[in-house]
Protein backbone atom coordinates (compact mmCIF):
# COMPACT_ATOMS: atom_id res chain seq x y z
CA UNK A 1 0.00 0.00 0.00
CA UNK A 2 2.76 2.46 0.65
CA UNK A 3 4.47 1.53 -2.24
CA UNK A 4 1.01 2.06 -4.75
CA UNK A 5 0.69 5.77 -2.56
CA UNK A 6 4.35 6.59 -3.04
CA UNK A 7 3.83 5.95 -6.88
CA UNK A 8 0.41 7.82 -7.33
CA UNK A 9 1.52 11.22 -5.45
CA UNK A 10 4.40 12.24 -8.30
CA UNK A 11 1.84 10.41 -11.19
CA UNK A 12 -0.44 12.87 -9.80
CA UNK A 13 1.36 15.85 -9.43
CA UNK A 14 2.82 15.11 -12.87
CA UNK A 15 -0.42 14.95 -13.98
CA UNK A 16 -1.32 18.28 -12.76
CA UNK A 17 1.35 19.88 -14.38
CA UNK A 18 0.36 18.50 -17.76
CA UNK A 19 -3.36 19.65 -17.31
CA UNK A 20 -2.08 23.04 -16.32
CA UNK A 21 -0.09 23.22 -19.20
CA UNK A 22 -2.85 22.45 -21.91
CA UNK A 23 -6.02 24.28 -20.23
CA UNK A 24 -6.35 27.60 -19.66
CA UNK A 25 -5.51 29.96 -17.03
CA UNK A 26 -7.58 29.98 -13.97
CA UNK A 27 -8.01 31.85 -11.47
CA UNK A 28 -5.77 30.77 -8.56
CA UNK A 29 -8.45 31.26 -6.42
CA UNK A 30 -11.52 29.98 -7.67
CA UNK A 31 -10.20 28.55 -10.31
CA UNK A 32 -12.92 30.46 -13.20
CA UNK A 33 -11.03 30.65 -16.67
CA UNK A 34 -9.10 34.15 -16.89
CA UNK A 35 -7.08 35.86 -20.07
CA UNK A 36 -3.25 34.64 -18.17
CA UNK A 37 -1.63 33.11 -16.05
CA UNK A 38 -1.27 33.94 -12.19
CA UNK A 39 -4.02 36.18 -12.71
CA UNK A 40 -7.22 36.41 -10.38
CA UNK A 41 -10.41 37.22 -11.86
CA UNK A 42 -12.07 40.49 -11.31
CA UNK A 43 -14.31 38.72 -8.47
CA UNK A 44 -11.41 37.77 -6.74
CA UNK A 45 -9.58 40.47 -7.28
CA UNK A 46 -11.86 42.68 -5.50
CA UNK A 47 -11.92 40.54 -2.39
CA UNK A 48 -7.91 41.05 -2.16
CA UNK A 49 -6.95 43.22 0.83
CA UNK A 50 -3.90 44.66 0.14
CA UNK A 51 -1.73 45.55 3.13
CA UNK A 52 -0.14 48.93 2.52
CA UNK A 53 0.68 51.85 3.86
CA UNK A 54 0.29 53.95 6.42
CA UNK A 55 0.52 50.58 8.97
CA UNK A 56 2.43 49.97 12.32
CA UNK A 57 6.30 50.72 11.18
CA UNK A 58 6.87 47.71 13.01
CA UNK A 59 4.28 44.51 12.68
CA UNK A 60 3.10 46.19 9.47
CA UNK A 61 -1.02 46.07 10.88
CA UNK A 62 -3.09 48.86 9.07
CA UNK A 63 -4.31 52.10 10.04
CA UNK A 64 -6.93 53.30 8.92
CA UNK A 65 -5.14 56.82 8.48
CA UNK A 66 -1.48 58.21 8.23
CA UNK A 67 -0.15 58.85 12.20
CA UNK A 68 3.37 59.53 10.93
CA UNK A 69 6.55 58.03 10.13
CA UNK A 70 7.80 54.93 12.77
CA UNK A 71 4.73 54.93 14.90
CA UNK A 72 3.86 51.67 16.26
CA UNK A 73 0.36 49.64 16.98
CA UNK A 74 -1.14 49.50 20.60
CA UNK A 75 0.40 45.46 20.58
CA UNK A 76 3.91 46.37 19.22
CA UNK A 77 3.80 49.27 22.03
CA UNK A 78 3.15 47.41 24.92
CA UNK A 79 4.76 44.09 23.69
CA UNK A 80 7.04 44.59 21.29
CA UNK A 81 8.10 41.72 19.06
CA UNK A 82 11.42 40.00 18.86
CA UNK A 83 11.48 40.80 15.03
CA UNK A 84 12.76 44.05 13.87
CA UNK A 85 9.81 44.29 11.20
CA UNK A 86 6.95 42.06 9.32
CA UNK A 87 5.64 43.03 6.18
CA UNK A 88 2.57 40.85 4.32
CA UNK A 89 1.29 40.96 0.90
CA UNK A 90 -2.50 40.50 2.12
CA UNK A 91 -4.86 40.47 4.50
CA UNK A 92 -5.77 36.70 5.31
CA UNK A 93 -9.44 36.24 4.25
CA UNK A 94 -10.86 36.19 0.82
CA UNK A 95 -9.28 34.82 -2.36
CA UNK A 96 -5.71 35.41 -0.54
CA UNK A 97 -6.71 32.99 2.28
CA UNK A 98 -8.01 30.25 -0.71
CA UNK A 99 -5.11 30.37 -2.20
CA UNK A 100 -2.98 30.16 0.52
CA UNK A 101 -5.55 26.74 1.71
CA UNK A 102 -4.98 25.38 -1.68
CA UNK A 103 -1.10 25.63 -1.53
CA UNK A 104 -0.97 24.46 1.21
CA UNK A 105 -3.04 21.42 1.96
CA UNK A 106 -4.15 21.53 -1.89
CA UNK A 107 -1.45 19.96 -3.72
CA UNK A 108 -1.07 23.36 -5.69
CA UNK A 109 2.52 23.98 -5.24
CA UNK A 110 2.95 26.10 -8.05
CA UNK A 111 0.74 28.39 -6.60
CA UNK A 112 3.83 29.47 -5.05
CA UNK A 113 4.87 31.90 -8.12
CA UNK A 114 2.21 33.98 -7.97
CA UNK A 115 2.61 34.04 -3.75
CA UNK A 116 6.29 34.75 -4.27
CA UNK A 117 5.64 37.74 -6.94
CA UNK A 118 2.99 39.17 -4.38
CA UNK A 119 5.21 38.97 -1.47
CA UNK A 120 7.81 40.81 -3.37
CA UNK A 121 5.74 43.57 -3.86
CA UNK A 122 4.67 43.76 0.01
CA UNK A 123 8.41 43.33 0.90
CA UNK A 124 10.44 45.24 -1.74
CA UNK A 125 12.24 46.98 0.60
CA UNK A 126 13.62 44.10 2.60
CA UNK A 127 14.79 42.00 -0.07
CA UNK A 128 17.70 42.46 -2.12
CA UNK A 129 21.48 42.61 -1.54
CA UNK A 130 23.00 40.64 1.43
CA UNK A 131 19.82 39.44 3.08
CA UNK A 132 19.59 35.60 3.87
CA UNK A 133 16.13 34.47 3.28
CA UNK A 134 15.44 31.60 6.05
CA UNK A 135 12.18 29.74 6.07
CA UNK A 136 10.07 29.13 8.78
CA UNK A 137 10.70 25.34 9.55
CA UNK A 138 8.77 22.24 9.92
CA UNK A 139 8.61 19.27 12.07
CA UNK A 140 9.84 16.71 10.44
CA UNK A 141 6.76 14.44 10.90
CA UNK A 142 4.66 17.34 9.65
CA UNK A 143 7.20 17.58 6.33
CA UNK A 144 7.18 13.96 6.21
CA UNK A 145 2.76 13.87 5.32
CA UNK A 146 2.69 17.21 3.80
CA UNK A 147 5.40 16.38 1.27
CA UNK A 148 6.81 19.88 1.11
CA UNK A 149 7.34 22.82 2.87
CA UNK A 150 5.50 26.05 2.21
CA UNK A 151 7.69 28.49 3.73
CA UNK A 152 10.86 27.07 1.81
CA UNK A 153 8.86 26.67 -1.37
CA UNK A 154 8.02 30.92 -0.99
CA UNK A 155 12.07 31.22 -0.26
CA UNK A 156 13.01 29.25 -3.00
CA UNK A 157 11.27 30.86 -5.55
CA UNK A 158 12.33 34.31 -3.66
CA UNK A 159 16.05 33.43 -3.91
CA UNK A 160 15.71 31.91 -7.36
CA UNK A 161 14.73 35.84 -8.69
CA UNK A 162 17.90 37.10 -7.19
CA UNK A 163 15.97 38.72 -4.32
CA UNK A 164 18.18 37.16 -1.32
CA UNK A 165 20.72 34.13 -0.90
CA UNK A 166 18.81 31.03 0.78
CA UNK A 167 19.32 29.63 3.56
CA UNK A 168 16.77 26.60 4.38
CA UNK A 169 18.26 24.99 7.08
CA UNK A 170 19.07 27.55 9.33
CA UNK A 171 16.23 26.56 11.59
CA UNK A 172 15.20 23.79 12.62
CA UNK A 173 11.83 22.67 14.42
CA UNK A 174 12.83 20.49 17.14
CA UNK A 175 9.69 19.75 18.89
CA UNK A 176 6.59 19.43 17.00
CA UNK A 177 3.99 21.93 18.12
CA UNK A 178 0.28 21.70 17.77
CA UNK A 179 -2.06 23.25 14.97
CA UNK A 180 -2.59 26.66 16.62
CA UNK A 181 -6.06 27.58 14.94
CA UNK A 182 -8.12 29.43 17.90
CA UNK A 183 -5.46 29.41 20.80
CA UNK A 184 -4.99 32.87 21.95
CA UNK A 185 -1.67 34.89 22.37
CA UNK A 186 -0.32 33.54 24.98
CA UNK A 187 -1.52 29.96 24.19
CA UNK A 188 0.43 30.46 20.71
CA UNK A 189 3.53 31.66 22.51
CA UNK A 190 4.15 28.61 24.61
CA UNK A 191 3.14 26.35 22.31
CA UNK A 192 6.40 27.57 20.11
CA UNK A 193 8.67 27.50 23.28
CA UNK A 194 11.71 25.29 22.60
CA UNK A 195 10.20 24.32 19.46
CA UNK A 196 12.95 25.73 17.29
CA UNK A 197 16.90 25.33 17.25
CA UNK A 198 19.66 27.04 14.90
CA UNK A 199 21.74 24.86 13.27
CA UNK A 200 24.48 26.80 12.60
CA UNK A 201 25.28 29.96 14.37
CA UNK A 202 28.33 30.55 11.92
CA UNK A 203 25.34 30.89 9.17
CA UNK A 204 23.67 33.68 11.02
CA UNK A 205 25.93 35.72 12.66
CA UNK A 206 26.39 39.02 11.24
CA UNK A 207 23.79 38.77 8.69
CA UNK A 208 20.24 40.47 7.81
CA UNK A 209 17.81 37.69 7.81
CA UNK A 210 14.48 37.38 6.29
CA UNK A 211 11.76 34.94 7.97
CA UNK A 212 9.64 33.80 5.13
CA UNK A 213 6.75 32.50 5.86
CA UNK A 214 3.13 31.74 4.23
CA UNK A 215 0.70 33.60 6.92
CA UNK A 216 1.35 35.34 10.29
CA UNK A 217 -1.10 35.05 12.73
CA UNK A 218 0.32 36.72 16.23
CA UNK A 219 3.51 36.59 15.72
CA UNK A 220 4.35 34.37 17.76
CA UNK A 221 5.99 31.59 15.71
CA UNK A 222 8.05 34.08 13.75
CA UNK A 223 8.81 35.98 17.67
CA UNK A 224 9.94 32.18 18.62
CA UNK A 225 12.58 32.34 15.27
CA UNK A 226 13.85 35.82 15.68
CA UNK A 227 14.77 35.79 19.60
CA UNK A 228 16.92 32.63 18.60
CA UNK A 229 18.29 34.04 15.36
CA UNK A 230 19.35 37.56 17.58
CA UNK A 231 20.87 35.35 20.29
CA UNK A 232 22.81 33.35 17.33
CA UNK A 233 24.41 36.58 16.03
CA UNK A 234 21.87 37.92 12.94
CA UNK A 235 21.75 41.93 13.08
CA UNK A 236 18.44 42.12 12.12
CA UNK A 237 15.60 39.96 11.58
CA UNK A 238 12.37 40.56 9.44
CA UNK A 239 9.67 38.75 8.72
CA UNK A 240 7.99 38.47 5.07
CA UNK A 241 4.55 36.63 4.63
CA UNK A 242 1.93 35.93 2.01
CA UNK A 243 -0.77 36.49 4.18
CA UNK A 244 -1.55 37.96 7.83
CA UNK A 245 -4.28 37.97 10.15
CA UNK A 246 -5.29 41.69 10.68
CA UNK A 247 -5.97 41.99 14.70
CA UNK A 248 -7.80 45.43 14.48
CA UNK A 249 -9.79 47.77 12.53
CA UNK A 250 -8.48 49.94 10.27
CA UNK A 251 -7.37 48.28 7.24
CA UNK A 252 -6.49 50.05 4.00
CA UNK A 253 -7.56 48.29 0.89
CA UNK A 254 -6.29 49.90 -2.24
CA UNK A 255 -6.91 47.86 -5.09
CA UNK A 256 -4.94 48.44 -8.05
CA UNK A 257 -6.54 48.66 -11.28
CA UNK A 258 -7.86 45.38 -12.29
CA UNK A 259 -5.75 43.96 -15.26
CA UNK A 260 -3.46 42.44 -13.04
CA UNK A 261 -1.65 45.79 -11.96
CA UNK A 262 1.09 42.80 -10.68
CA UNK A 263 3.47 42.03 -13.51
CA UNK A 264 5.38 38.71 -12.68
CA UNK A 265 9.31 38.93 -11.75
CA UNK A 266 11.79 38.20 -14.00
CA UNK A 267 13.29 34.62 -13.26
ZN1 LIG B 1 -11.51 34.03 -8.89
ZN1 LIG C 1 2.55 46.62 15.31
Amino acid sequence: MRVTIALLVPLQRSAQAVIDLVLPPRCPACRAIVDGDDRFCSGCWQQLVFLTTPCCACCGTPFDHDRGPGTLCAPCLADPPRFDMARAAFGYEGAARSVLLSFKHGDRQHLARLMATHMARAGADMLGGDVLLVPVPLHRWRLWRRGFNQAALLARVLAGRGHGALAVDALLRVRATLASAGMGRKARAANVRGAFKVRDRGLVRGRRILLIDDVLTTGATANACARLLRRAGAVEVRVLTFARVVRDGGSTIVHPPYGNGIEADAH
